[in-house]
């Protein structure tokens, strides 16, 4: 007979790998699905908000201990190279994805079944659910939760509507060998897009960008695009004057979509992108990620005996009660940053901006738990 476990978890990102901890740290059976080996690197800006800190570490994990990096200061500039800088509310920490989802999964392997195995199907049985390995083997669990990402074979499977539309953002990302400041996040805007620049663990300089395909497609490739419209900024033509590729190639994706999902999907409970996205400007969806887990998790722990139906109920309210507000927030965010107009004229670059950029991304973060 198969073993059934209480969790089948698709998809060891953050919020899966988390989620994965918690719920085996309190005696449930959990098995997680991961298509790619560890360690891998990923497209991510790679700052992380400090709200997470007081969890993590109440689940074993201390980012310090891989010597992430504090940052505490944002910097903003227009493609003319105007400077705003102000404190971050609350702060954050860099660390590279390589790094973090590494030493997660080097926990959850200590307590939990972790497979790598591409997930293709989910069927609820009315009891039970059973999912097909692209490897041929099957699996059964009691409650399945997605945690497969942005955009995944698995949106197509289960006919999520966000999956047919197109979607105008391509994001690369490489790391690099050049001087910055630790303590820094630098948010560099040019046509279709910005850049961040922030610093990792091992001292190499994270930058990962979002464009528009639109002014994307009038570039060869990646290196005439940076060349040609990337270095219009100053700041970001100085940075990639002295700056020294890690990567022999950077890595890229597309199709990226800020659509607002549903956190149940066919009884399956989805958390971190697979329930939605944040923009990446906000530097909050890793948080958002870690926090669904944590939610979601709770839920789970407080009343186990309690029926599906009332389980989802639970949590959707959960989910939409953090983070609803939080999404409109980043949005807006979205809309005011990549605004060339008000850039150009600099009309938020200057004094007031520095009360105004603190207020935006508080009101895209949550409070530490
Ligand atoms: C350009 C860009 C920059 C960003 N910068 C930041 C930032 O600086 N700070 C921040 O906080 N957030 C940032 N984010 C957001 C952040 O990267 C995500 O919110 C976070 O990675 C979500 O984690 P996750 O676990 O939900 O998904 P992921 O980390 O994407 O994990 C999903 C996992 O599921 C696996 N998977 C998918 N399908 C299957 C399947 N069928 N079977 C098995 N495995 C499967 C994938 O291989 C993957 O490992 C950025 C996002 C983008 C696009």
């Amino acid at each position: 007979m198969k073993k059934k476990f209480d969790f089948a978890i698709v998809g060891g990102g953050l919020a899966g790998l988390t989620a994965a901890l918690h719920l085996s740290q309190n005696g449930f059976q959990v098995v997680l699905f991961e298509k790619n080996s560890y360690p891998h690197h990923k497209v991510c800006g790679e700052y992380i908000s400090n709200e997470v800190l007081p969890y993590l570490k109440s689940l074993g994990i201390d980012p310090f201990e891989k010597n992430a990096r504090h940052i505490n200061q944002i910097q903003i500039t227009n493609h003319k190279g105007k400077i705003v800088q102000a404190a971050l509310p609350l702060g954050g920490f860099g660390i590279s994805r390589y790094c973090l989802d590494h030493f997660l999964y080097e926990k959850v392997k200590q307590q939990a079944e972790i497979q790598q195995e591409t997930i293709f199907d989910i069927q609820f049985k009315e009891t039970y659910f059973q999912l097909d390995a692209l490897s041929k083997k099957q699996f059964q669990a009691t409650y399945v939760i997605g945690a497969f990402g942005k955009r995944s074979n698995l949106d197509k499977a289960l006919n999520r509507s966000f999956i047919q539309r197109k979607t105008p953002w391509l994001a690369v990302k490489a790391h690099y060998k050049a001087s910055f400041p630790n303590d820094l996040v630098a948010l560099h805007h040019f046509q279709g897009g910005y850049a961040g620049l922030s610093k990792v663990e091992n001292n190499h300089v994270n930058c990962c960008y979002l464009v528009s395909n639109r002014v994307f497609a009038k570039y060869k490739n990646i290196d005439d695009f940076q060349e040609k419209e990337l270095r219009k900024n100053p700041h970001l033509d100085l940075f990639l004057n002295e700056a020294k590729p890690v990567f022999e190639k950077p890595l890229t994706i597309s199709q990226i979509s800020f659509e607002r999902k549903k956190p149940v999907v066919n009884h399956i409970f989805m958390i971190g992108d697979s329930a939605s996205l944040i923009h990446p400007l906000c530097g909050n969806g890793m948080a958002m990620a870690i926090k669904s887990a944590k939610i979601l998790s709770e839920v789970f722990i407080e009343d186990k005996n309690a029926i599906v139906s009332a389980l989802e109920e639970t949590y959707t309210s959960k989910w939409e009660n953090e983070f609803s507000s939080r999404l409109q927030a980043g949005a807006l965010l979205q809309k005011v940053v990549m605004n060339r107009n008000l850039l150009t004229t600099g009309m938020w670059l200057n004094r007031s901006s520095k009360k105004l950029i603190p207020y935006l991304i508080s009101k895209t973060h949550g409070k530490p738990f």
